[in-house]
């Protein structure tokens, strides 16, 4: 019997009971392939979507490490590593109290796709650990890393499995990381961690691309109706590596960010964030965002709530996975948002794309634009393996122009689809047939 995209899903959902990240992230992109199935009848006789959907291999593992009391902790590892069709794994590592396998799952699922959109030699991958680095000391955090990495560097190399940052996991963690790998393995391979130090093989702009693409893919957005950025009102939630640097880009593009968030509640700036201060508050002291208003007194720090009531137009979700729910959707519609474009992965439920589409509004999937971060990942790569560095413009020009291709890649496969406009339909759609047309040539493997 043929595969269908439905006997598909119901598989996912038996197989992975208890991950409803994972399941949501599945259905997303098979509500958009089965126009592609019927075009294709070798990708079902093939069970193409089925092999897409279960992962080549699933690796969880302890980490065992000491406090600064001396008390011994454990935690969780993961590293699922999804899919190799195009290249070695390639995906960053989270830390946060939430990560568990369904987490990892639907990441490493929507990197798939996204990897595929660059146009780059990456495959798919993602890890973590349910570790909380917040009020950890920097000594904790390295025992944490190393403990980590004593496991994981079985699984990872630079043409196997190429992990990098997420949420929790910046250079600092990279750092610690990529020193226990080289110490473990004796081996000084670069290009088996991305995310480095500019003094250790890192890659200019590996930490502003995530944020710069996701602005200059809503800039494409805004350039189909003959728009630009500047004097446009913008609202940013996070306040990580993501959130500082879409700030930062929309800043030097004309536009004005209104906020930024924590898990606390946002941060309401009229006169546009300041990001030298955010910059001091969050990332030299580590501190919360109600410290800013210490700094900035016309500021306002807004506890418990969401910056989606405040009227805009574009929106940027930088925080995490489903923070714009219906509701915070609608609350977008009535303060006239334009655009939605996602810099963290899978930040708006169904339910709220539901409510964003029919009232009109342009919605960008995070699969699409914010593939800036592995797309300067894959650079970083290139560089190591040619031993090369590029400056900074270099870089930016190259990510700007990546962004632009896939921006181009998504409008033109959502025309050809019969869904104009529709960029969830064009990224899923594109970045599935790079990795079927791949999966098909290597047989059943
Ligand atoms: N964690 C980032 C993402 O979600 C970057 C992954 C990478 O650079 O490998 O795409």
């Amino acid at each position: 019997m043929p595969e269908t995209v439905e006997s598909v899903f119901a598989r996912v959902v038996t197989r992975n009971p208890g991950e409803p990240e994972f399941h949501q992230a599945v259905r997303e992109v098979l509500d958009s392939v089965g126009p592609v199935l019927a075009r294709h009848p070798e990708y079902a006789d093939a069970r193409i979507v089925e092999r897409i959907c279960e992962p080549e291999r699933q690796v969880i593992f302890r980490v065992p490490w000491e406090d600064d009391r001396g008390r011994i902790r454990v935690n969780r590892g993961f590293r699922v590593e999804f899919n190799s069709a195009l290249g070695p794994y390639k995906g960053g590592l989270r830390f946060h109290p939430s990560v568990y396998l369904g987490i990892v799952k639907f990441l490493g699922f929507e990197q798939i796709f996204k990897n595929a959109l660059t146009g780059l030699p990456i495959g798919a991958g993602k890890g973590g650990a349910d570790f909380d680095p917040k009020g950890r000391s920097d000594r904790e955090v390295m025992r944490f890393c190393q403990s980590f990495m004593t496991e994981l560097h079985r699984h990872i190399g630079a043409q196997t499995d190429v992990p990098a940052g997420d949420i929790g996991v910046g250079s600092r963690e990279i750092g610690y990381l990529f020193g226990q790998y080289k110490r473990i393995t004796n081996r000084y391979e670069s290009g088996v961690l991305t995310g480095k130090g500019l003094s250790y093989g890192g890659a200019q702009v590996r930490a502003e691309a995530t944020g710069y693409g996701a602005v200059f893919f809503a800039e494409e957005m805004f350039a189909q109706v003959g728009e630009g950025l500047d004097g446009k009102r913008v609202v940013v939630s996070g306040a990580g590596n993501v959130a500082i640097h879409a700030i930062e880009k929309v800043h030097q593009l004309g536009g004005t960010v209104l906020t930024c968030s924590d898990s606390a509640g946002y941060l309401l700036d009229e006169k546009g964030i300041d990001l030298e201060v955010l910059r001091e508050v969050k990332q030299r002291r580590r501190g919360r965002l109600a410290d800013y208003v210490r700094e900035v007194p016309h500021a306002v720090a807004v506890a418990g709530r969401t910056p989606w009531e405040v009227p805009c137009d574009l929106a940027l979700p930088c925080a995490t996975q489903n923070e714009i729910g219906a509701a915070e959707a609608a609350a977008l519609v009535a303060g006239g948002c334009l655009a939605v474009v996602e810099g963290a992965n899978m930040p708006t439920t169904p339910d709220g794309v539901r409510v964003l589409r029919r009232a009109g509004v342009r919605f960008a999937p995070g699969k699409a634009a914010n593939a800036g971060g592995v797309t300067v990942s894959a650079l970083e790569m290139r560089q190591n393996a040619s031993r090369e560095s590029w400056t900074f413009a270099e870089s930016e020009q190259r990510l700007r122009e990546t962004m632009r291709d896939i921006h181009a890649r998504c409008w033109a496969t959502a025309q050809e689809y019969g869904r104009p406009g529709d960029y969830v339909a064009g990224a899923n759609i594109d970045g599935f047939r790079r990795v079927a047309e791949a999966m098909l040539a290597h047989g059943v493997v």
